[in-house]
């Protein structure tokens, strides 16, 4: 029985893997040179800059998470983890404020910051303290779960349903907007992109607490290229340089590929972890599609997407004396493309000794972008090119002011815009994650089995908003599962 799936991003591995490891053959087409889709890094100039993993979930040993990732060969022992006493820092009137991972140590230092939200900073403690009983379920999809299933989940998950009952309804922004003190306010609405649910703040600051979510030493790359290794040894093949331009049905069925080049490849099953929107509506023209896909694809209200500016600057100084993370106030602003912010985030990585060569550093900062902005002037090289200088000379003004080693000592400049994740990984509108879980919009799930298709399967963060490696990882184990079901194989390993 042969599976064809396009792409190698962590989901499209982790399909293959879980594919070989059920018995079937399994070839990937990917249009890239390399694995890894979105979880990225490249080397410029002697630098290496990570284009991905701030914080990878599943870090905690023991957990269903960690054992996926286990399964797959991105994690094992010999793999250092990790984990920082905070997320970030953000500085402002030269007053430092921490989002400590440690619960005790948020409540005090929040205290000493702000004593009149002693309220605010306990509900916030309390929540946090619920919520690191929550974990990504990973056994099964969500739609293939019973009602025992469910129950056991909730029964796991009942000291956070009070608090996810309020966080669900409103925004990171509004949860922020509670506290009195505005640097509090600030620091709340940097982890998350202020509209998304307050779920998601409180629940990452809980993984962070636990444990579970780390940096993996050597970065994004390295991670990739452990799946990819892992997958090879099973047996798996992968067909790099090979882009797809369209899946081959016939009667209702997905029978194969056809391939940018002219050459067709058939399969008994195509599964498709390459971005949803190619997928759906360039690699399928738009021919399958049920209501939920639609609101997902045109309600942008609701269902809000993301992209960014990501400029890396290769520094010749080690920056090891300064959070791993810093914000910056920018009273000013700094412009993206099409948008503008008033902070800024610096992030270094001379933590991990395995990215540093001598005195090196690299340090690279997000910054928000309007995809159609950058998508305008992309047509015209050379204003592509001069508004990426632009961007790249704001940067380091300001990160000269706050790194003043830096100096004289910034060796290597790097820009990737929405349209590079467009030319690498094919993003629909540049996008880095799925769409965002607001509190306006209903949970949708995305299980990939489309209307009037078969033996075509979706899978990858498109299928599982908000996205995500985690997402990408077990949406790749779990399409495997549908096929087995499909075939009366018993999927393994099912633990
Ligand atoms: C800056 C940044 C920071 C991030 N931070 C984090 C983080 O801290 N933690 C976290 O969990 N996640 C993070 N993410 C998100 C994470 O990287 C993605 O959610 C995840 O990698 C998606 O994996 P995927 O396999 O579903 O899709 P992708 O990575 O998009 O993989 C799809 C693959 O399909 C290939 N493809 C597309 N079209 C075709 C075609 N026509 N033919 C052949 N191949 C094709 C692409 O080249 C790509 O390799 C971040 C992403 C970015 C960019």
């Amino acid at each position: 029985m042969k599976l064809i799936i396009i792409g190698a991003g962590i989901a499209g591995l982790s399909a293959g893997i879980y594919g070989r490891l059920n018995g079937f053959d399994t070839e990937i087409y990917e249009m890239h040179t390399q694995p890894g889709g979105e979880c990225t890094g490249w080397k410029r100039n002697g630098y290496y800059f990570d284009g991905c993993i701030h914080w990878l979930l599943g870090t905690k040993k023991g957990n269903s998470l960690n054992r996926v990732w286990r399964e797959v060969g991105a994690l094992d022992d010999t793999v250092k983890i990790t984990h920082h006493d905070f997320f970030y820092s953000y500085e402002e009137d030269e007053t430092r404020v921490f989002l400590y991972s440690d619960v005790e140590s948020l409540r005090r230092h929040f205290l000493e910051i702000s004593p009149e939200d002693r309220d605010n900073i306990d509900y916030l403690c309390r929540a946090v303290e619920a919520l690191k009983c929550m974990e990504m379920p990973t056994r099964k999809a969500f739609d293939r779960m019973n009602g025992l299933d469910y129950i056991g989940m909730m029964i796991k998950m009942f000291p956070a349903i009070k608090y996810l009952s309020r966080l669900d309804k409103i925004s990171v922004k509004e949860f922020a907007e509670r506290f009195r003190s505005p640097l509090l306010q600030k620091t709340l609405t940097m982890l998350i992109p202020p509209y998304f649910k307050a779920t998601a703040l409180v629940s990452t600051i809980a993984s962070m607490a636990s444990g579970d979510a780390g940096w993996p030493e050597g970065g994004s790359l390295s991670m990739a290229r452990r799946v990819e290794k892992k997958y090879e040894s099973l047996g798996g093949k992968i067909f790099y340089k090979s882009r797809v331009k369209k899946i081959i049905t016939q009667s209702g069925k997905a029978t194969g590929i056809l391939l940018e080049d002219g050459t067709e490849r058939f399969a008994d099953y195509v599964v498709s972890s390459a971005d949803g929107h190619a997928t759906l509506f360039d690699m399928l023209d738009g021919r399958y599609l049920d209501d939920n896909l639609k609101t997902l694809y045109s309600d942008q209200e609701n269902y809000p997407t993301y992209t960014s500016v990501q400029v890396s600057l290769g520094v010749r100084c080690d920056l090891s004396k300064y959070p791993h993370v810093s914000y910056f106030n920018i009273p000013s602003g700094i412009d993206g493309g099409g948008k503008r912010d008033r902070y800024i985030g610096f992030r270094h990585y001379c933590f991990d000794k395995t990215l540093m060569t001598g005195e090196k550093s690299a340090l690279t900062t997000l910054l928000n972008a309007d995809f159609d902005w950058w998508k305008e002037r992309y047509d015209n090289k050379e204003l592509y090119r001069s508004e990426k200088e632009r961007v790249a000379e704001d940067v380091k003004i300001i990160a000269q002011k706050h790194y003043p080693e830096t100096k004289g000592k910034i060796e290597t400049v790097d820009v990737a815009t929405p349209m590079t994740y467009v030319r690498y990984c094919n993003a629909w509108q540049g996008s880095w994650m799925a769409w965002a879980n607001t509190p306006s919009g209903k949970i949708r799930f995305v299980p990939g089995e489309l209307p009037g298709l078969e033996n075509f399967f979706l899978t990858g963060q498109w299928t599982l908003p908000p996205g995500g490696l985690p997402t990408a990882v077990v949406t790749g184990r779990w399409v495997i599962q549908r096929i087995c079901r499909l075939e009366k194989k018993k999927f393994s390993p099912d633990n």
